[in-house]
């Protein structure tokens, strides 16, 4: 099938043929990978006889889908002007990432609260892949509703949840960043990201 045919799934369509037009312009094997969840994307430099390898995580929404691939992008670019001479997230990263997201804002792909947080990401130094918690957030609210699935922050206080592994917590005050949550069998204290997903046992 047409490569960007493929890419039309995943992306925003106005998006694709771009996209498309990278991977043969920087001669990059592109994959959309189906076995990772806790990365979005990957970037690997060539080595061994390999070239670019860029693979992007495919139960992404298509915005984050395309943001996560504009950002492995920005990698291959830096690394053909600077080998690892520089940082993963340095100057040189962040400049190139700004640079290749502008085509898409110019087309006007993104919804207005993702283009805001895109920005205010750009313009944040210390951002990197996904350790922007606004950006992770306007991006996720694109994502098709999960059933029972819930995020921390949004459980009301002493709401008894349970993760994957069938631990149950308890919900307790804010601390800083994160919640303070009590591990039911052990009474033991953990801290959570307020956009960790859990399922909802009981409400508060
Ligand atoms: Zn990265």
């Amino acid at each position: 099938m047409d490569k960007v045919k493929v890419l039309e799934k995943y992306l925003p369509a106005d998006a694709a043929p771009l996209i498309g037009r990278w991977i043969d312009y920087f001669k990059c094997e592109f994959k959309i990978s189906r076995n990772r969840n806790s990365k979005f994307g990957d970037y690997r430099a060539p080595f061994d006889g390999k070239g670019h390898r860029i693979s992007v995580n495919y139960d992404l929404n298509p915005y984050a889908f395309l943001v996560t691939t504009v950002h492995e992008f920005a990698h291959l670019h830096t690394w053909n002007e600077h080998k690892h001479r520089v940082k993963p997230h340095g100057a040189e990263w962040k400049s190139n990432f700004k640079k290749m997201m502008q085509p898409f804002f110019e087309k006007d792909i993104f919804p207005a609260d993702v283009k805001r947080a895109i920005t205010s990401y750009l313009n944040n130094p210390a951002a990197s892949s996904c350790s922007d918690l606004n950006l992770y957030r306007s991006l996720c609210q694109y994502d098709a509703p999960k059933e029972d699935v819930h995020t921390v922050e949004k459980l009301p206080m002493h709401t008894i949840f349970k993760l994957k592994d069938g631990r149950v917590f308890r919900k307790e005050e804010k601390l800083r960043k994160r919640y303070k949550c009590v591990e039911i069998s052990t009474r033991r204290v953990y801290l959570f990201s307020p956009v960790a997903e859990v399922e909802v046992v009981e409400q508060g």
